[in-house]
């Protein structure tokens, strides 16, 4: 007989709604039947308001905006990026809880960064006060490491957080570690990672894509592998105004709807994952403690314009599936195929790759640049393929290039499976590699807005070799084995 409330509401989901024997039913079905009672419903993202976007603006007059946002409560900052938490303490338990039920909303979480992961103990009892759900903080331990380093410091941190998780556990709350650029919690393997291993559901991950490559593509697929082990995902994109002080246009790019990174992958992602946790129009302003527009009404108006941006590519999410769903014919997926007459046969071979000399090996083998100029391919407009200079595989057609006059070749689009997206060392940008080689070809920029595919791949001319339509392909090159 099972005792956990939970675990019956889930049954008699399953055993009532679906019929399926429990007997047969593992904890993945359970838990895809649970997700199935909001099927039908357009997903929505249910939004919190992180205080810290009013500076130190009194509580009293940020709570009326939690609902002008279309917020359903708070996230408490405190020093030095808002002050609400301290507020709220000085103001007491009695005459906080009055002003949240006069403006009708509630705190669903507190960010805590300088108490940390081990420091949380205290907040933990406030948190349950305050009926309080999630504490955000970040991980401890050193940063840039990879592979097998990576997932034994993560699983250390993991172990060193189990007695605080058990605490979490009896308050009610779960942990939530943010991703950031200073910490073991940075990349996406180490967000994977933390999933895999987190022994509680009340270990949780705070998503910040300001922190991780700006590729719609990696941060999408990264929201699928993590599900629901988010509680919370910041709308926040990188932008250099958060750390410098520059013009507020500038500063304002961190925004949804304003920077360069496209939204519409990484939402389609959470609706697929059902997502449930929370969502937060953010953005830090310089220096912190500064409300990120003057007033309190144009910081309000500033979160509804992203707002606006995202319910307009939630609507193109689903008027896109609609349509798929509408389709009688026509290709699944986004992606249109190639038609026939554009495949070119091409043969492959097993061998050592071509030969590169100083200059190629530089920017193949080495992630040089070339310099910017109208030299090698970049004013090429003939009808072709593009192929890879070290093994020949096909990379890119002449009709996906474009004039970007940015001084390299520009494609908004790669042969399907051609071109291989990873983490540039610099942590921010998309470097685009050979996929059968691994030869370095540049790096990719999405959201620029210069094509209708919104997508640049900007490619060395020397990592490439132009074929005219018409002449035959060289042999694709797959490696010996040694
Ligand atoms: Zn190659």
């Amino acid at each position: 007989m099972p005792t956990a409330s939970a675990m019956n509401r889930r049954q008699a989901l399953v055993s009532g709604a679906a019929g399926i024997s429990l007997a047969t039913t593992t904890s993945q079905q359970l838990l895809a039947e649970d997700t199935k009672s909001e099927d039908g419903e357009p997903f929505e993202l249910k939004y919190l308001l992180p205080s810290c976007m009013y500076g130190y603006s009194t509580l009293a007059e940020i709570l009326p905006e939690v609902s002008k946002i279309g917020a359903i409560g708070i996230d408490l900052w405190p020093k030095v990026h808002g002050n609400q938490r301290e507020q709220a303490s000085e103001m007491g338990e009695a005459a906080f809880s009055a002003l949240l039920r006069k403006n009708k909303t509630s705190v669903e979480c507190i960010t805590q960064y300088k108490l940390g992961p081990f420091g949380l103990k205290e907040e933990f009892r406030y948190a349950k006060l305050l009926g309080c759900k999630t504490i955000v903080t970040g991980a401890v331990g050193p940063r840039g490491l990879r592979g097998k380093a990576l997932k034994t410091a993560v699983g250390q941190f993991i172990e060193t957080l189990k007695p605080h998780l058990a605490a979490a556990e009896e308050s009610g709350v779960t942990i939530a570690i943010e991703n950031h650029g200073n910490n073991l919690i940075e990349s996406p393997d180490s967000l994977k990672w933390l999933m895999e291993l987190r022994p509680s559901d009340n270990l949780k991950i705070a998503l910040a894509p300001y922190h991780l490559p700006q590729d719609s593509v990696i941060l999408s697929d990264l929201i699928r592998s993590l599900g629901n082990s988010m509680a919370i995902f910041y709308a926040w994109q990188y932008g250099m105004g958060c750390m410098e002080k520059l013009p507020k246009s500038r500063e304002l790019l961190q925004m949804p709807g304003r920077g360069r990174l496209n939204f519409v992958p990484l939402l389609a992602a959470l609706k697929d994952v059902k997502f449930r946790g929370w969502t937060e129009i953010f953005m830090h302003p310089v220096p912190r403690g500064l409300p990120i527009l003057d007033s309190t009404a144009s910081v309000t108006a500033e979160i509804n314009r992203s707002r606006s941006y995202l319910s307009t590519c939630l609507e193109s999410i689903e008027n896109q599936s609609n349509s798929r769903d509408n389709a009688t014919a026509g290709t699944p997926g986004g992606k249109p195929k190639m038609t026939d007459d554009k495949k070119q046969t091409q043969k492959v071979v097993f061998d050592d790759y071509n030969k590169l000399n100083q200059r190629e090996a530089y920017v193949i083998l080495n992630q040089g640049t070339e310099p910017a100029g109208p030299g090698g391919y970049t004013m090429t407009k003939d009808p072709g393929t593009y192929i890879c200079r070290q093994c020949n595989a096909q990379l890119y057609k002449a009709e996906d290039k474009f004039e970007s006059h940015c001084g390299w070749p520009s494609f908004d689009d790669e042969i399907e499976g051609a071109v291989t997206r990873r983490v540039d060392t610099d942590g921010y940008r998309v470097e685009i590699v050979c996929s059968n080689c691994n030869g370095h070809l540049g790096h990719v920029f999405e959201g620029e807005r210069m094509t209708a595919k919104n997508t640049r791949h900007c490619v060395n001319s020397i990592s490439m070799k132009f074929i005219k339509k018409g002449q035959e392909l060289p042999a694709k090159i797959v490696k010996k084995k040694d």
